[in-house]
């Protein structure tokens, strides 16, 4: 079974890349191949104008400057140059102290684990609700003088969560000097960015979780913080000297297009339809004889194409084995599935180890109709119907 005959409701694991992004990308490996660092000629030039366009496609979408855009192979690696940057070049000072919350994604936990083990840093992992929520009041009395960095992702992988970046930022800038820096990697579908640059000061792109390929990706650093930020990738002094390496240009192409496509009403748009087929698959979900219960939140606080839910009793593994090869979901981040560890992020919210291994996440996106929405249900039915509980 190809993967276009399987119903995909597993958008937040992966994106398809949209055919228009495709189109953008391929004549920059055959035709307009020239390495866009090569300064002497013009197929150097073409190569070179196409990344600049993309750089400011990405830029616009979350309302930066082409110049603070970095390109990166994914948001691991934006989170691994966000964090170790600054506390690299910061080790010295009397900053000590990083903020995170207990839900971020490997890529930030794995990284703030190394910042303390190896520069001594002391790591902050705050609390969130039964929602996944962080308070704005706990940021707020863990904020002090002495904190270098506060990493808070935009929207969670797993139970979409959207948080409330807004008033962090406000929160963050009273307190002075602290760097704010948001895993964005899942926001672009999820909701509008166009203020994100305004109230953080480094932000994480994805290019495969917004219809663009994998391997590329983005860290937004603010102009005048770039040289708080050292190098994880060192080589020559390609993009501010802030990460080396020849750039990549079909996949830079890739990047800024699937922005593109998802800046202004265009992406609005898609969200409201998200929601819609959100709410439909819920109102089917609650239908089912199975009691089965939402994780996260019910609201506009979530990814539109994000749903999380238990199935009391079942196993989810079970149940998204019975349902290959024709419904793909997932029980966690596909960066962590295959390890049997319980999910850190349902744990954070509360879940016992038999609702954890009872859930299931769901997640739709572009390409999703109520139609697959009624095909997953009945498949979901039949699935249920036959699994020992
Ligand atoms: N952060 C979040 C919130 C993610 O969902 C992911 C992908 N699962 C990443 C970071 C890592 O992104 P990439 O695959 O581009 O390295």
């Amino acid at each position: 079974m190809k993967n276009n005959e399987m119903l995909y409701l597993d958008y937040q694991a992966t994106t398809p890349v949209d055919p228009r992004v495709l189109e953008a990308m391929a004549p920059y490996s055959s035709e307009l191949f020239g390495n866009p660092h090569s300064s002497d000629h013009c197929a150097g030039w073409e190569a070179s104008r196409a990344i600049e366009e993309a750089a400011a496609d990405v830029a616009g979408l979350i309302g930066a400057d082409p110049d603070e855009v970095i390109f990166t192979s994914g948001a691991t690696e934006a989170n691994n140059l966000a964090l170790l940057g600054l506390a690299r070049r910061g080790a010295t000072g009397r900053r000590k102290r990083i903020l995170i919350s207990k839900i971020e994604h490997k890529s930030i936990l794995t990284v703030a684990r190394i910042l303390q083990e190896q520069l001594g840093y002391i790591v902050e992992l705050l609390p969130v609700n039964n929602c996944g929520e962080l308070a704005p009041s706990a940021l707020d009395e863990a904020l002090s003088d002495d904190v270098l960095l506060v990493s808070i992702m935009a929207v969670n992988n797993e139970i979409g969560t959207i948080q409330n970046i807004t008033k962090f930022s406000e929160i963050i800038k009273i307190h002075g000097d602290v760097i704010f820096h948001c895993d964005a990697a899942q926001a672009p579908c999820a909701m509008e960015l166009t203020t994100m640059a305004c109230l953080v000061d480094l932000i994480s792109l994805s290019g495969h979780k917004m219809y663009g390929p994998k391997g590329i990706g983005a860290l937004y650093v603010r102009r005048d913080l770039q040289d708080m930020v050292e190098p994880i990738i060192y080589g020559g002094e390609q993009q501010n000297g802030l990460r080396a390496g020849t750039i990549p240009t079909p996949l830079c192409v890739g990047l800024g297009s699937a922005a593109r496509l998802l800046a202004g009403n265009a992406g609005r748009m898609e969200r409201d339809a998200l929601h819609k087929l959100n709410v439909h698959f819920t109102k089917e979900l609650a239908k089912l004889p199975w009691p089965n219960q939402v994780n996260g939140p019910l609201d506009i606080r979530r990814h539109p194409g994000n749903m999380n839910v238990c199935f009391k009793g079942f196993s989810a593994i079970e149940i998204l084995g019975a349902l290959q090869p024709k419904l793909a979901a997932s029980t966690g981040a596909a960066c962590t599935s295959g390890i049997s560890e319980p999910s850190h992020v349902l744990s954070a919210i509360g879940l016992n180890k038999e609702d954890l291994d009872a859930s299931i996440r769901f997640s739709f996106g572009r390409f999703t109709t109520k139609k697959c929405i009624d095909k997953a249900i009945s498949l979901l039915r039949e699935a249920l119907a036959r699994s020992n509980r």
